[in-house]
């Protein structure tokens, strides 16, 4: 066919135009001139059988592989350069052959050129995902790895802490037994020494129990419990301190409060004291701590409302990773109650990982942080029901319990 032996012409011209414009230096021209030389070939082949789909093993070599990225010297992207190609043919075509013959290769390269654009987009598009995608994931690996390192940080630092502190505890509690007669200014120094070892032994527990939560190494003791039983117990216990920071206590009795629920009672009373404890410590002297809650279908949830500084709303999830103090919080670790205490910020991971370890869940509701208007956090709990236990034993227990109450 004419128009083949036109093209035919062109080709040599072609392709040293193409590879003087885009490919410096001469290893870079070379590589280039064969990947030409293939393109042209290709081309032919495609105007000759009328089908383009000759084009694309070459088109995916091109936008994945880095030699062209090379040659291309990153100044184009694949698109562009087949765009350039085109536009060095149609100017040899006019230059070199009569207008009909120019015409005519025109004619026939336009579509070839135009199919082989839309597939290198594609093409490119997906390579430059796939990169994309393979160096996120590399990113992640990376970010496991340091969640790993953490993890492990925590759980050797808390056992490394924890023999000293009981040497500590050992020595000071034999002190206080077998010296008699401390003098008023001693004992007072030895009651400081107790309550530093106390908080110290508290952040070495809550340190352990965040590795074996990070590991699922947390082992529940599952026995049936009623959340009115902890609330009394939780009650007996913080009243003191609700009275020393002028607060309100308020348990509102509701259905599913004298549920038997399946749960480690340790653990639950833990998970609702560090609440608790947030309430206190984020709200105002004065304010008022509501526990209140319903029966839902196979759960109980728990709400634990305070009338505090509030969470904002980009807080509210973060609150439950583990290290996360927020603002005033992060300036002073001062103690477990005081106004606005802060603390190492591992009191809410824990009891989202007790409460999720009982099938739970918790979340925050708040309208946002502030420290004038104090507009209060609700913290929900929700805890399955007995009859969501797969624990078969623990189920009869529960029934045998619930029916012994009934008569
Ligand atoms: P911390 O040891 O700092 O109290 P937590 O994990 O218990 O750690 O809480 C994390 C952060 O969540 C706190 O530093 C505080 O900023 C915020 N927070 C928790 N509970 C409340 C609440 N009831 N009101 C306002 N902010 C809260």
């Amino acid at each position: 066919m004419a128009t083949l032996d036109s093209f035919r012409r062109l080709h040599p011209l072609w392709v040293q135009r193409i590879a003087n414009v885009a490919a410096r230096g001469a290893t870079v021209r070379a590589t280039f001139l064969k990947e030409l030389e293939r393109f042209f070939n290709l081309l032919e082949q495609s105007i000759e059988s009328g089908d383009p789909a000759w084009m694309d093993g070459l088109l995916y070599d091109w936008a994945s592989t880095p030699p062209l990225t090379i040659v291309q010297e990153k100044r184009y992207i694949l698109p562009q350069l087949l765009n350039q190609m085109l536009m060095a043919l149609i100017d040899l075509a006019r230059e070199k052959l009569r207008e009909k013959e120019a015409l005519e290769v025109i004619h026939v390269a336009l579509p070839v050129f135009t199919y082989c654009i839309e597939k290198a987009t594609r093409f490119e598009m997906e390579s430059r995902l796939e990169r994309a995608m393979k160096e996120l994931g590399a990113v992640q690996e990376e970010l496991e790895r340091l969640e790993r390192t953490k993890s492990n940080f925590i759980s050797v630092a808390a056992h490394e802490l924890k023999t000293p502190l009981t040497l500590i505890e050992g020595y000071t509690a034999m002190m206080r037994d077998t010296v008699h007669n401390l003098s008023p200014q001693a004992s007072h120094f030895l009651q400081g020494i107790y309550s530093g070892i106390r908080r110290l032994r508290q952040i070495v527990d809550d340190m352990i129990d965040v590795s074996l939560i990070d590991t699922n190494m947390l082992k529940l003791n599952l026995q049936p419990v009623q959340l009115k039983t902890l609330f009394g117990l939780l009650k007996a216990e913080l009243d003191a301190t609700f009275q020393e920071r002028k607060q309100t206590f308020e348990i509102r009795p509701f259905n599913g409060m004298n549920e038997w629920l399946i749960g480690d009672p340790e653990r639950l009373y833990q998970a609702f004291r560090n609440v608790l404890l947030n309430a206190i410590k984020y709200t105002p002297d004065g304010g008022k701590i509501t526990i209140d809650g319903r029966l839902l279908p196979g759960f109980v949830e728990v709400t634990i409302a305070d009338t505090g500084i509030g969470i904002a709303p980009e807080d509210q999830t973060l609150i439950f990773e583990k290290f996360t103090a927020l603002g005033s919080a992060q300036l002073h670790s001062s103690g477990k109650t005081k106004f606005k205490g802060g603390g190492p910020g591992l009191g809410l991971p824990i009891t989202r990982g007790i409460i999720e370890a009982h099938g739970g869940t918790i979340w925050v509701v708040s309208e946002g942080y502030d420290e004038e208007k104090c507009p209060g956090s609700t913290f929900h709990i929700l805890l399955p029901l007995q009859s969501n236990t797969e624990n078969a034993r623990l189920a009869q227990l529960l029934n045998a319990q619930s029916e012994q109450e009934r008569k």
